[in-house]
């Protein structure tokens, strides 16, 4: 018995070694694949050993197994069916999930009566509430950007309706926790309720419960537009933090460092994508962006056409161009023949390099993963702070797919919902091709001021059929 329990440590040390090194290896694009498969050998090997826990009943290995084969095969199909720019909300929903188990943990250990002592009731309860809100507000964050509901809704009186509400889930929550340890011998509990074995009232669980999932919902129905990647973010952090209290609660090493590392690394990525908008996190959950606001200056100018043989001359011809690719690159899957006209161009003595937006895309690295994907060189990728002040020495800012952030009223326009958001530099650079299909608004839902400047060209089309006809063009300029 003393070895098996001795194996079952010494897998969840492993395990949580696993965990670290896999994320570590997750930062980098050269290693990430690396790191999915060293983090998912660890999860692997966590739930396997669990079946060996010395005592365990036969009836909860049947629905270990049966909740594992339900669990794999969805998470299999859909992992295998997910278009790339779905990712966002099949992470969301992801994570919901994790809250939402660290959550369901909570209320199996309230049910079951065992738990003991101030400390484990607070941290139970807390793991409770923040897996809660974390679960339901993935939920709606999933349901917003699978387009199955309206981008934002905002409530009368919004603010007051969530902080009432916090409130009096704290409330309910601090209640359980003196009312829960009140059967074990707990000299604090004892001077202020006297000594009796109370025991936690099922409505008051089941109210606490109802109100940490209605605190998720109503906190994240009014954020949209530009905000969402922080706040799926947020969450992630969340469910971290509420499995790393469950795991203490249950005594279970690997899921304490497990969410210790889930909830350390989403709070970091929190505030690096808050820091990359210029939102502060107290901003974005309680001035949200709409995603349905107008900004309040209309757009002056008419749009101007160019065609793929006058834009693959201008490149042609060009010493700098600074390629910004965005959403629409992503959908129409062009990256390999953006990374072919990139080889065109520098075969012509063009210098190209390519400049990232923190939130361009629908995922944090979007366009990271894409471009090495696709086989273009690291050296030639740069971040928003690292290349945004060399735009007004280009000679072309090429976009592909892209808008909210390259949307120069988030300098200019303080109605803007995008006001105050880093944008890159493009209407910096002598002339601005814009590669699109139409007159389709960005992830925000605001006008591009960008698209009516003067010194702004638009290259109507799906990006893959477009870039592979500039290629056409700048084959015949050898
Ligand atoms: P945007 O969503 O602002 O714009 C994408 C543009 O791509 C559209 O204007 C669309 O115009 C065009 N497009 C769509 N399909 C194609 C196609 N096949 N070929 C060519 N163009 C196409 O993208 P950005 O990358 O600039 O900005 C990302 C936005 O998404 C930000 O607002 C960000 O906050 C938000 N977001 C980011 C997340 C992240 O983690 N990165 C997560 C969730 C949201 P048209 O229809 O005319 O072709």
């Amino acid at each position: 018995m003393q070895e098996i329990r001795w194996l079952i440590s010494a897998s969840y040390f492993i395990a949580a070694i696993l965990f670290i090194l896999g994320l570590k290896k997750m930062s980098s694009p050269v290693t990430a694949r690396k790191g999915i498969v060293w983090a998912g050998l660890g999860m692997v090997l966590a739930t396997l050993v669990t079946f060996l826990t010395p005592g365990m009943p036969t009836g909860n290995i049947v629905l270990m197994t049966i909740a594992i084969a339900i669990g794999g095969s969805i998470a299999w199909v859909s992992g295998k069916k997910v278009a790339m720019t779905d990712m966002p909300q099949m992470v969301a929903i992801y994570n919901g999930m994790g809250g939402g188990a660290a959550a369901g943990i909570a209320a199996v250990e309230f049910a079951r009566g065992h738990m003991a002592g101030t400390m484990l009731f607070t941290l139970a309860t807390l793991g409770a509430l923040i897996g809660s809100v974390s679960f339901s507000g993935s939920c709606v964050a999933f349901a917003k950007l699978q387009g199955l509901m309206k981008k934002a809704y905002r409530l009368p009186a919004q603010n007051t309706v969530n902080i009432a509400l916090a409130l009096v889930t704290l409330g309910l929550g601090i209640a359980i926790v003196w009312l829960g340890q009140a059967a074990s011998p707990d000299p604090i509990h004892d001077l202020l309720f006297g000594k009796g074995p109370l025991a936690v009232p099922p409505w008051l669980l089941v109210g606490f419960f109802i109100c940490a999932l209605a605190l998720g919902v109503v906190v994240t129905l009014p954020i949209g537009g530009a905000d969402m990647p922080v706040v799926i973010s947020l969450f992630n952090a969340f469910t971290g933090l509420a499995v790393g209290f469950e795991g203490y609660v249950m005594g279970n090493p690997a899921l304490i460092i497990a969410g210790i590392v889930v909830g350390a690394a989403g709070t970091l990525l929190t505030q690096l994508m808050a820091k990359a908008m210029n939102r502060p996190i107290t901003n974005i959950l309680f001035q949200p962006i709409s995603g349905e606001a107008q900004a309040s200056g209309t757009v002056n100018g008419t749009m101007k056409e160019v065609s793929a043989l006058d834009a693959a001359a201008m490149m042609h011809y060009a010493n700098k161009v600074i390629i910004i690719p965005g959403y629409g690159m992503a959908v129409a899957g062009a990256q390999h023949k953006v990374r072919e006209m990139t080889e065109w161009l520098e075969n012509a003595g063009v210098d190209v390099r390519f400049a990232i937006h923190p939130v361009a895309g629908r995922m944090p690295g979007h366009m990271n993963v894409l471009l090495a994907e696709a086989g273009v060189p690291y050296d030639k990728i740069f971040d928003l702070e690292e290349i945004n002040s060399d735009f007004n020495q280009a000679d072309i800012a090429l976009v592909i797919g892209a808008n909210d952030v390259v949307n120069p009223v988030a300098r200019t326009d303080k109605a803007s919902p995008i006001y105050g958001m880093p944008i890159l530099n493009a209407d910096y650079a002598s002339q601005v091709i814009v590669v699109k299909r139409g007159q389709g608004a960005g992830y925000s839902g605001i006008e591009n001021a960008l698209f009516y400047m003067e010194n702004c060209r638009m290259l109507y089309g799906s990006a893959q059929k477009v870039i592979a006809d500039v290629i056409q063009n700048l084959k015949t300029m050898e």
